[in-house]
C-alpha cells in the first residue's frame, strides 16, 4: 500500500502537513530577498559602468558589465522564485521546487562564463594585444568603497532571509552579493595602488588594472562552480546532506515503540522541499486506520523539525527475520537508514509475507 502524504491529502481535515501561512511567509521573504538584490545590482552596475568608461578602467568596466548581467540574473531569479513557490499542480505533482535548483544553475553558469571572459580579456592586455589607458583617480576609489559597503549591508540581510527560507536560489543570490564585497574592495585597492605607482612615475603601474582583472576572472570561475553544484545535486536527486538525514532518523526513532521496523529510507531535495519516503513495517494485525494515524503523526513531527519535508509512507506487515528480531528485542522498533539496496531487501521480505500467507 502506498499513501501520499502532503499536497494530495490536503482536502482531509486531519492533515497536519499543510504548510499554510508558513509557506506564504516564506514566499514573501524570498521575493523580498530577490527584489533587494535587483535594486542593489541596478544601482551599482550603473555607477561602475559610468566610472569604468569615463576613466578608461578595464577592471571596473568588466565588473560593471558583470554586475549588469547580475541584474538580468536577478530578474530571471525573481520570476523563477514566483514559479518555484507555486503549489503542486496536475503537471508537476511534486511541486515546482526544481525551478529553484535550475535558477541556481543558470546563475552560477553565468558567473562562471563571465569569469572566463575577464580572464581572456585581461590576458590580452598583459600580452600587449589590446591597448589600455587607465586613469585611476581618487574619486574612482571612493565609489568602489561605497559600493562595497552597500553590498556588505544588503548581503548580510539576504543571507539571513536565505537561512529563514532555506532557498538555494536566495542563498546563491546572497553569496553572489557577498562575493561583490571582496571584488569591489580588491578593485579599490588595485586602483589606489595603480594611482600611487603612476604618481611615483612607475610606468608598469598601468598593468595593475589588467593584473587585477586576471585575479577577478579566476575568482569568478571558481565562485560560479560553487553556485552551480548544489543546484545540480538537487536536479540529479542526490540524497539530502548527512546532517539532515541524521535529524530525520532521530525523529523516526522517537516512534520506535509503535513500529516494528523502518527501512527503505530515501531522501532528495527540490528547492525548499525535502522529499522523504520510508517503508513502515508494523505488526500485521494493526488496522489501516491505525497505520495511517501513525504515518501522519510521524509526518507532523518531521514537519515540526524541518518545515519543507514531504513524507511518503509504504506500510507493510511485519514478517520473517524482521518480525523475529522485533520479538527478540521485546517489541522495540528499529530504524534502518543505510540499506543501499532497499528494493533488493523488498523482494526478500515481501516473499516472506507471501510465505506467511501461503
Ligand atoms: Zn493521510
Ligand atoms: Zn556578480
Ligand atoms: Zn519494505
Amino acid at each position: 500500500m502506498t499513501h501520499v502524504h502532503g499536497e494530495k491529502a490536503s482536502a482531509s481535515a486531519d492533515d497536519r502537513s499543510e504548510p499554510g501561512d508558513g509557506a506564504d511567509v516564506t514566499n514573501r521573504l524570498r521575493r523580498r530577498a530577490v527584489m533587494l538584490c535587483i535594486l542593489t545590482t541596478a544601482v551599482v552596475a550603473s555607477a561602475e559602468i559610468g566610472v569604468g568608461v569615463a576613466f578608461g578602467l578595464i577592471s571596473v568596466t568588466a565588473e560593471g558589465l558583470h554586475t549588469g548581467a547580475d541584474l538580468l540574473d536577478s530578474l530571471i531569479a525573481y520570476f523563477l522564485v514566483i514559479i518555484a513557490s507555486r503549489p503542486a499542480d496536475r503537471d508537476h505533482p511534486y511541486g515546482h521546487g526544481k525551478y529553484d535548483s535550475l535558477g541556481a544553475i543558470v546563475e552560477g553558469g553565468f558567473v562562471f562564463i563571465t569569469g572566463g571572459w575577464a580572464l581572456l580579456k585581461s590576458a590580452g592586455v598583459l600580452l600587449g594585444l589590446v591597448d589600455a589607458d587607465p586613469r585611476p583617480e581618487p574619486v574612482t576609489v571612493g565609489i568602489m568603497l561605497a559600493a562595497a559597503v552597500l553590498y556588505w549591508g544588503v548581503s548580510r540581510y539576504v543571507i539571513r532571509l536565505a537561512d529563514q527560507t532555506r532557498s538555494p536560489l536566495v542563498y546563491a543570490e546572497a553569496m553572489h552579493l557577498r562575493s561583490h564585497v571582496w571584488i569591489t574592495l580588491g578593485l579599490a585597492a588595485g586602483l589606489a595602488l595603480s594611482k600611487a605607482g603612476l604618481s611615483a612615475g612607475w610606468s608598469a603601474a598601468h598593468q595593475v588594472d589588467a593584473i587585477v582583472a586576471v585575479l577577478l576572472g579566476a575568482y569568478l570561475m571558481r565562485l560560479g562552480w560553487r553556485i552551480v553544484r548544489p543546484g545540480f545535486r538537487q536536479l540529479m536527486d542526490t540524497a539530502l546532506p548527512d546532517e539532515e538525514i541524521r535529524r530525520i532518523t532521530e525523529v523516526l526513532d522517537r516512534f520506535r515503540e509503535e513500529f516494528v521496523e523502518i527501512h527503505g529510507v530515501r531522501t532528495r531535495g527540490a528547492g525548499v522541499d525535502r522529499h522523504v519516503d520510508i517503508h513502515l513495517m508494523v505488526e500485521g494485525d494493526r488496522t489501516v486506520r491505525w497505520a495511517h494515524d501513525l504515518s501522519h503523526r510521524i509526518e507532523a513531527e518531521l514537519h515540526e523539525q524541518m518545515p519543507g519535508v514531504r513524507l511518503l509512507v509504504h506500510v507493510e506487515p511485519a514478517a520473517g527475520r524482521a518480525w523475529e528480531e522485533y520479538l527478540a528485542r521485546r517489541r522495540v522498533g528499529r530504524v534502518v537508514v543505510r540499506d543501499c539496496a532497499p528494493l533488493a531487501a523488498e523482494a526478500d521480505h515481501h516473499s516472506d509475507v507471501r510465505a506467511h500467507q501461503g
